[in-house]
């Protein structure tokens, strides 16, 4: 062990479990790829204001949590604590969203920092696939991420987790529903932080998971019978969107999230297995965002589902991801001379797209042999003097036993023919 360690609430990925998270990200950006979202890479950090801005002054996320600093140079930036607000601020940027080819969609894969108090499945460092569809206002576009979620998750194998949608409203529904819900709540018995959220973002409220709040919380108006015609009817549409899919949802007027941009469709994958911490993925409609941050209007909806929450969901269901090994081919030479004509056959094969791996350090053939069981390979090849002098290689089977020489030059293609 070194002096030092993976900081508070991080944790490192290691083989062969890192096989199993990379596996993951294939499988939740397979169905992206497949439906028109093109890959997108932003800075791991951004402008401190683009997130106080995006994400909202009022969240844990910005208040709390955000890991925010000053460069040498007196610039104020922060890590980044989640994908859209970079997302849309460099589409913006780059202009995608002119030339008429609107939705711009785009998908992406990476870290994201919250100094959070760390306990399962909750991290300071933590990844996440993404997607977002920018600039264009139809439900079918929110019913075909809730869609493509669903049908990554299943690909994995998944089946215990459940969606949870609700709406938000708009900015002609949500104003007068905000204010019915602060004088509910100003009527009740809550502390002091909570009367100040109650001031600036009162829809969180109806997200506090403590006791003494909800029981306070029965009666409380509900959005529902605050949305206006054109927010009814335009969930319903993503409601009858996903029944028509074959994709069960639960209603869940309570559903707010941590995030202030949200406006009609938002949506959350739990998973039961989780414990506290059960929320593997969620998104939805951020119609107000690119105007938060200096943009022209630009309805747009997203998602982003969490890599390592969706490997405990794994576990959790005892699902093993078939995970090929990663060596199909070993090479063990006895000798000098091996050495270097069997290195010259593991390019070749290598070359030719078959993984191979080597014998490195002068390993005796025992101890040699351990190390190309343990690589998971299927072959090995083993040559020695005597092999060289004839011309041949020993080409053996590693599940039976088997071997046969193989001709030097015949190497790749006996292989091949081994592996088929
Ligand atoms: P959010 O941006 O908060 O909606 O998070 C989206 C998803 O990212 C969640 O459902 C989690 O799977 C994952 N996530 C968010 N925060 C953390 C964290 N601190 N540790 C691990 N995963 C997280």
């Amino acid at each position: 062990m070194s002096t030092f360690q993976a900081p508070k609430g991080t944790y490192d990925l290691l083989p062969p479990d890192s096989a199993t998270y990379l596996a993951v990200r294939e499988a939740i950006s397979g169905p992206l790829k497949n439906s028109g979202y093109g890959y997108i890479e932003t800075p791991g950090f951004e402008n401190v204001e683009l997130f106080a801005r995006g994400v909202g002054e009022s969240t844990d996320i910005v208040t709390k949590e955000m890991y925010a600093f000053e460069t040498k140079g007196g610039d104020r930036l922060a890590l980044r604590p989640e994908g859209t607000a970079s997302v849309l601020r460099a589409a913006l940027e780059a202009n995608l969203h002119k030339g008429g080819n609107l939705p711009v969609k785009l998908w992406y894969s990476g870290s994201y920092y919250r100094y959070e108090r760390p306990q399962k499945g909750r991290y300071r460092h933590f990844s996440q696939v993404g997607a977002e569809a920018i600039g264009t206002e139809d439900p079918a576009l929110d019913a075909e991420l809730i869609i493509l979620a669903d049908q990554a998750y299943r690909s994995l194998g998944l089946r215990n987790f459940r969606i949870l949608l609700n709406s938000l409203g708009d900015k002609e529904c949500r104003p007068v529903y905000r204010a019915a819900l602060q004088d509910f709540l100003r009527g009740l018995d809550l502390d002091d932080d909570t009367r100040r959220r109650v001031d600036i973002n009162p829809l969180r409220v109806l997200d506090d998971k403590r006791e003494y709040v909800q029981k306070q919380l029965a009666g409380a108006p509900m959005l529902r019978d605050y949305l206006c015609e054109a927010c009814k009817a335009y969930h319903e549409q993503v409601r009858e969107l996903l029944t028509a899919a074959q994709v069960a949802f639960e209603d869940d007027e309570k559903l707010v999230r941590g995030l202030d941009y949200y406006t009609r469709t938002t949506f959350e994958f739990v998973h039961d297995g989780l414990g506290s911490q059960s929320a593997v993925g969620g998104g939805g409609r951020y119609d107000g965002l690119s105007e938060m941050i200096g943009g022209p209007a630009l309805p747009s909806v997203g998602w982003a589902l969490g890599v390592d929450r969706t490997v405990l969901a794994l576990e959790a269901e005892g699902i093993a991801l078939d995970i090929p090994a990663a060596t199909s081919v070993y090479a063990v030479p006895l000798g000098d001379e091996a050495r270097r004509v069997l290195f010259g056959a593991v390019t070749a094969l290598r070359r030719a797209g078959v993984a191979t791996d080597f014998a490195y350090g002068g390993k005796g053939l025992k101890n040699a042999m351990k190390s190309a069981n343990r690589s998971g390979a299927r072959l090995a090849l083993v040559a020695g003097e005597r092999d060289l002098a004839e011309g041949v290689v020993q080409l053996k089977d590693l599940t039976s036993g088997e071997q046969t020489p193989v001709a030097l030059d015949a190497v790749v293609d006996e292989v091949r023919r081994a592996l088929a």
